[in-house]
This record gives structure tokens, sequence and C-alpha cells, in this order.
């Protein structure tokens, strides 16, 4: 997806502050951060969004769950973290490469 901006830092194109990169998935900082820690992980290969997942997709995003809490973790976040996944428009996704947000730490915004 050669317009898409988290293709574009997979290939090293847009610049991004990576914490985290393996063969299959990109971590890096979110650029307007909602909470202290606030990271985005990726699959490097391009897929919208949850809507546009199939099974091919099952071994990475089951990875991808796998790591959340690892790099928690490593980013300092002890006592636990939030996972938001906006799909859609109508929820909230403004950049269409599935991406995983990972927050937690000071000033995490909250439901309740
Ligand atoms: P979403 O609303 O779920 O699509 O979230 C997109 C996220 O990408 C937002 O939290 C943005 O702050 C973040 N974002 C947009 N551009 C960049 C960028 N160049 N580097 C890092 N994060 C970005
Ligand atoms: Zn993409």
């Amino acid at each position: 997806m050669s317009d898409c901006l988290f293709c574009k830092m997979v290939a090293g194109e847009v610049p991004a502050d990576v914490v985290y990169e393996d063969e299959e998935v990109l971590v890096f900082k979110d650029i307007a951060p909602k909470a202290e820690v606030h990271l985005l992980m990726i699959p490097k290969q391009h897929t919208e969004s949850l809507d546009t997942l199939s099974e091919a997709d099952d071994a990475v995003v089951a990875r991808m769950m796998r790591k959340l809490p690892i790099i928690a973790q490593e980013q300092g976040l002890e006592s636990g973290f939030r996972t938001i996944i906006n799909t859609g428009a109508g929820g909230g996704q403004v950049v269409f490469h599935l991406h995983m947000h990972l927050l937690g730490g000071k000033n995490l915004p909250g439901f309740g």
C-alpha cells in the first residue's frame, strides 16, 4: 500500500520512533500521546482494520496480543495497561492500517 502512512514507516520512508521490531511486527511511539506511555503496534503486512482480517492473519494477530504485555512490562507499566483498537471511521479510526494502541502510566484516559 504505497499511500499508507504506516506502510511507509515499515519501509523506512517516514520516520518512526521504534521501540520494538521483528519480522512481522513494528511498535512505535504515537506522535500525539494520550498518556505517559502511548505506543502503536502494527503488523508489517498491510491490512486495513479488524474488518479486513482473514484466517491468514490469525497467527500475527495472536502474536501481537501476546507481545503487548511483554512490551508493557518493558515500558515500566507494572500495574497494567490499556489496549484500544479503533475500527472504521465510526470507531474513530483515522489511519487505515491495523494498529493496537498500548496506553499506560500517568494521564491514562479512561472510561470511568
Ligand atoms: P486511530 O485513530 O486509531 O486511527 O489512531 C491513529 C493514531 O496514529 C493516532 O493516535 C495518531 O496520533 C497516530 N499517528 C498519526 N500519525 C503518526 C505518525 N507519523 N507517527 C506516530 N503516530 C502517528
Ligand atoms: Zn499500510
